[in-house]
């Protein structure tokens, strides 16, 4: 049987991409079909743009400390026109770089939205293709409880784009998007409140990271609100909303935004065509070398909602490639160890066991933790403090989780991450010398436990 394409990958966000430029490196006919934004997610409304928007929202603290430092600015005054505009002109600079590294390295790329029409066929504006195998890397998108009113809430696709910042904004959830979102409108200058249904955000971090990020981000003057929840949106007269919550109370604000998990993307993907089982979340199920239920048929990235970032996507791209046109360099991705970073003002960094997942898995531990003020802020008014905590096995000395709550926690976890996977121990992070003066050396230079 001879097909147009050994491999047909639906969806150029990260995973995608990846996959497909690696297996026509291995020498594989590859086409990519891409309804939306050439890199997807992570590129158009997510990691990248976000990251643009957090260094902005910085700004702000940076001319307060300035004065410290001696110097004397006049009134700092910010245009979210501005940054929108030179954000929008990075990422369309950015679509330009995926298409020619897709273009580049061979694969067919069609601009249009694809559907399966049987295990080995796609269509795309109405032409249909054959391939050998067909790779589902369609992504997610934002989910937004069905409340009424709902539709006067806007979700991570549309923040991005907004024509003014809002004076006020009302962030609901309590995961990544809405932590980092509700740090960026404040860096910003808008009136920011966070609305978390839990007791306290970020579920499955360590608690000491959640509770010292609540403290810092309620000093700096976040509206924190937790055990409380959204039950309907309505718009005023003078285009203002009005949240009205579950306890009755009423919020009025500028904008909503909803931040509360993501659903696979699967819209109109002509899955009822084909045999593919969703698991109980409704992401495709895979095994173990990303195959669904149909051989023929692969999935990974966001749709298959094992770890929803964008190197995981990445590595899950390539670890398909290999596997499918050069089995000799397959290894399977290993999801230990995964690094990540909220970049709320401050950062958060962590990588390995919180110390509850510490204790549930039955080690016993000892704990490091160290609270300071950084260097660099002992010369302002801003009393901001950093936390460093380690969570070690008491019986092998072995070092299980790195956790971070301060400036540029984001950077300093991934060489933290390389010392975990290479199973360093306690003995070695304090035999290893620090930089100084630097925040990180903390990490190296804890001596006493504070439990175990
Ligand atoms: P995606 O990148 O979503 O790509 C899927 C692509 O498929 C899209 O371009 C879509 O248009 C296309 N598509 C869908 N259906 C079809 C169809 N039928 N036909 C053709 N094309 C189709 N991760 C991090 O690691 N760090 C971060 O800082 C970070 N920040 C984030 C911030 C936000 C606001 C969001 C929303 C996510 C963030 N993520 C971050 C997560 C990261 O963006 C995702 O994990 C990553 O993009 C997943 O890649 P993917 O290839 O699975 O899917
Ligand atoms: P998350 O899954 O991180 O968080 C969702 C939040 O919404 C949770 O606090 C959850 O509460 C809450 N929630 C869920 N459903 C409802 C509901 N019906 N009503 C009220 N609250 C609800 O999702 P995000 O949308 O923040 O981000 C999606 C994913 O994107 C992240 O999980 C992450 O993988 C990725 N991402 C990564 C980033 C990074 O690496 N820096 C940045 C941004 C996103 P509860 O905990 O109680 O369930």
């Amino acid at each position: 049987m001879s097909y147009d394409f050994d491999l047909f990958v639906i969806g150029a966000g990260s995973g995608g991409v990846r996959a497909a430029r690696f297996a026509a490196g291995f020498g594989a006919r590859v086409a990519v079909a891409e309804s939306r934004y050439l890199g997807g997610t992570c590129v158009n409304v997510g990691c990248v743009p976000k990251k643009l928007l957090v260094y902005g929202a910085q700004f702000s603290e940076t001319f307060e400390h300035a004065a410290g430092f001696g110097w004397s600015l006049g009134q700092a005054e910010f245009n979210w026109a501005t940054l929108v505009a030179n954000k929008n002109r990075e990422i369309e600079r950015l679509n330009g770089i995926y298409r020619n590294l897709l273009t580049g390295s061979g694969v067919s790329l069609f601009d249009g939205h694809a559907r399966i029409l049987d295990a080995h066929n796609v269509e795309v504006n109405g032409i249909r293709h054959s391939a050998r195998y067909i790779l589902i890397a369609t992504g997610g998108w934002p989910n937004i409880p069905d409340i009424p009113g709902h539709e006067h809430a806007i979700s991570s696709n549309e923040v991005f784009f907004l024509p003014d910042l809002p004076r006020r904004i009302l962030v609901v959830g309590g995961g990544y998007i809405a932590v980092e979102f509700a740090s960026i409108f404040q860096g910003l200058g808008a009136q920011a409140s966070l609305l978390y249904r839990g007791e306290l955000f970020l579920r499955g971090f360590d608690r000491a990271v959640r509770e010292h990020l609540r403290d810092e981000l309620v000093r700096k003057g976040l509206d924190l609100q937790f055990n409380a929840d959204v039950a309907s949106i309505e718009k005023r007269a003078g285009g203002s909303l009005a949240a009205t919550l579950k306890d009755g109370r009423i919020i009025e604000t500028d904008c909503v935004f909803y931040a509360t998990g993501r659903r696979p993307m699967l819209d109109d993907l002509g899955l009822e065509n084909v045999d593919i089982q969703l698991d109980s979340r409704g992401y495709i199920e895979v095994d173990e070398a990303f195959r669904t239920s149909t051989p023929s048929i692969l999935a990974l990235g966001d749709v298959i909602g094992r770890v929803q970032l964008t190197p995981v996507a990445l590595a899950e791209g390539m670890a398909v490639a290999r596997k499918l046109f050069k089995p000799d360099e397959y290894r399977q991705p290993d999801y230990e160890l995964i690094p990540t970073a909220v970049f709320s003002l401050p950062n958060i960094g962590t990588v390995g066991l919180t110390e509850e997942q510490a204790l549930e898995k039955g080690h016993r531990v000892r704990i490091f933790e160290s609270r300071f003020r950084p260097m660099k802020l002992t010369l302002t008014d801003d009393a901001e403090r950093t936390l460093m905590k380690l969570v070690v096995d008491a019986d092998d000395d072995r070092v299980l989780g790195c956790h971070m709550v301060g400036p540029e926690a984001g950077e300093i976890v991934q060489g933290l991450a390389i010392a975990l996977r290479a199973g360093a121990t306690k003995r070695v992070f304090d035999e290893t010398i620090g930089v100084h003066p630097s925040a990180a050396e903390e990490f190296v230079t804890m001596r006493t436990a504070v439990r175990g």
